[in-house]
C-alpha cells in the first residue's frame, strides 16, 4: 500500500509499505479521509516524531476484523482515535485521559496518511466510533479536532452570557468560536491578521473580528466590551506573544486558556499580583479523550459543525506534501484534508 512518510516538513515522501496484518481484537480500515492537524505543522513538535506516517484525524471503512473484535464488522464507517486511555490508572480515574501512559503509548499503524490503517485492539475497544448515517467522511474527519475544542471549552468553563475572545482564527480558532457560541456566549470576538479568516469568523457568527495587523487588540477589546474585557480568552497560537496578549485581554474573574503549547525553552512572565486580585485563571488543554470524541461526533451529527463550513483544500494521498505546504502557509485557508477515496 501507499503511505505518506514525513521526514521533515519539507521532505514528505510517498512510499510503498506492506499493509498491516490484523491480529485478535484488531481491525483494518481502508482510509477515506484524514485531516492535517495544525500540530503537524509545528517544527519542534514534528521533529520529535519523524520519520513517521503522521495523520491523526482519520476516518475509513472497516475491511477486516480480527478474531474476538467486538462491536464492529466489515463495511462499518468509522472514526478512529489514535489514542485511547486505560480507564484504570490514577490519572484516568481523575479524568485526565491525555496524561495516561497507556493513552500516550497507543497509536495507529502506521498512521492516518496511508491507504490502510490497522486499529490496535485497545483503540478499537475504547475510542473507535461508528459514524451516524448523516455524517459524511469529511465531516467525520473533524471529530478529533472538534473534540479538542470540546475539552478546551469545558476546561475554560465557558458559560452562558460570557464574553469570549478567540485569538487566532485558523480552523481550531473557528471551531472554538463556534463552540463558545454553542455554550451560550453572549459575545464572541475573534482576532487574527488574515482577512480571509477574519471574514470567515464573522460569517460563522462571531460578533466582531479584530485585525491585529491594524488595531491594538487590548484597546479594541476595551471598546468592544465597554471596559469589561473577556470572561474567557482562548489563545490559539503557541507563541508567548499571543499568550501575553491573551493575559492583557482577560477581565476580572476571567480565564485564559492556552490551547497550543509553546516550545520547551520558552518562558511567559506573569504578574501574580494582578492574577490574584482579579481572580484570573490560567488553564491549558492538551488534546482530547474518549468522552470528548463522542460529544464532538454528536455535535457534528446535529449540524453544529460541518466540513462544508471549514474545509478549504483537498489533496489526494500522492499530493500530501502539497497539502502540508498549503496547511503550513496559514493564509486564505482553513482545513486541509487528504482524501484517499471519495466514494
Ligand atoms: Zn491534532
Ligand atoms: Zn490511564
Amino acid at each position: 500500500m501507499k503511505v505518506a512518510k514525513v521526514y521533515s516538513l519539507d521532505d514528505i515522501r510517498i512510499e510503498d509499505a506492506p499493509a498491516p496484518g490484523v491480529g485478535p481484537g484488531e481491525a483494518l480500515i481502508r482510509m477515506k479521509v484524514c485531516g492535517l492537524c495544525t500540530s503537524d505543522m509545528i517544527p519542534w513538535y514534528v521533529a520529535r516524531k519523524v520519520p513517521a506516517v503522521l495523520g491523526h484525524e482519520p476516518v475509513g471503512v472497516v475491511v477486516e476484523v480480527g478474531r474476538d473484535a467486538v462491536g464492529f464488522q466489515e463495511g462499518d464507517r468509522v472514526f478512529v482515535h489514535h489514542h485511547a486511555p486505560c480507564f484504570t490508572c490514577r490519572l484516568c480515574r481523575r479524568g485526565f485521559f491525555s496524561l495516561c501512559q497507556v493513552w500516550r503509548a497507543s497509536h495507529l499503524v502506521p498512521g492516518g496518511l496511508a491507504e490502510f490503517v490497522k486499529i490496535p485492539a485497545h483503540n478499537l475497544r475504547y475510542d473507535t466510533l461508528r459514524l451516524p448515517d448523516g455524517v459524511s467522511f469529511e465531516d467525520g474527519s473533524l471529530i478529533e479536532p472538534l473534540a479538542c475544542s470540546v475539552k478546551a471549552l469545558r476546561r475554560a468553563r465557558a458559560q452562558a452570557g460570557d464574553i469570549v475572545l478567540v485569538i487566532g482564527l485558523g480552523v481550531m480558532g473557528q471551531l472554538n468560536a463556534l463552540l463558545a457560541r454553542r455554550c451560550g456566549a453572549k459575545t464572541v470576538i475573534g482576532a487574527d491578521l488574515v482577512p480571509y479568516r477574519l471574514e470567515k469568523a464573522l460569517s460563522l457568527g462571531a460578533d466582531a473580528a479584530v485585525d491585529v495587523s491594524k488595531e491594538d487588540l487590548t484597546e479594541r477589546m476595551r471598546e468592544l466590551t465597554g471596559g469589561l474585557m473577556a470572561d474567557v480568552v482562548i489563545v490559539g497560537p503557541g507563541s508567548v506573544d499571543a499568550m501575553r496578549s491573551g493575559l492583557a485581554c482577560v477581565g476580572q474573574g476571567g480565564t485564559v486558556m492556552l490551547f497550543t503549547p509553546s516550545g520547551p525553552e520558552e518562558r511567559l512572565e506573569i504578574t501574580p499580583h494582578d492574577l490574584y486580585f482579579n481572580e484570573v485563571t490560567l488553564v491549558t488543554s492538551y488534546s482530547c479523550g474518549p468522552y470528548d470524541t463522542r460529544e464532538a461526533m454528536e455535535l457534528i451529527d446535529q449540524g453544529v459543525v460541518s466540513a462544508e463550513q471549514l474545509v478549504t483544500h483537498r489533496f489526494p494521498l500522492e499530493e500530501t506534501a502539497e497539502g502540508f505546504r498549503k496547511a503550513k502557509e496559514a493564509g486564505a485557508s482553513l482545513k486541509t484534508l487528504i482524501v484517499m477515496d471519495e466514494t
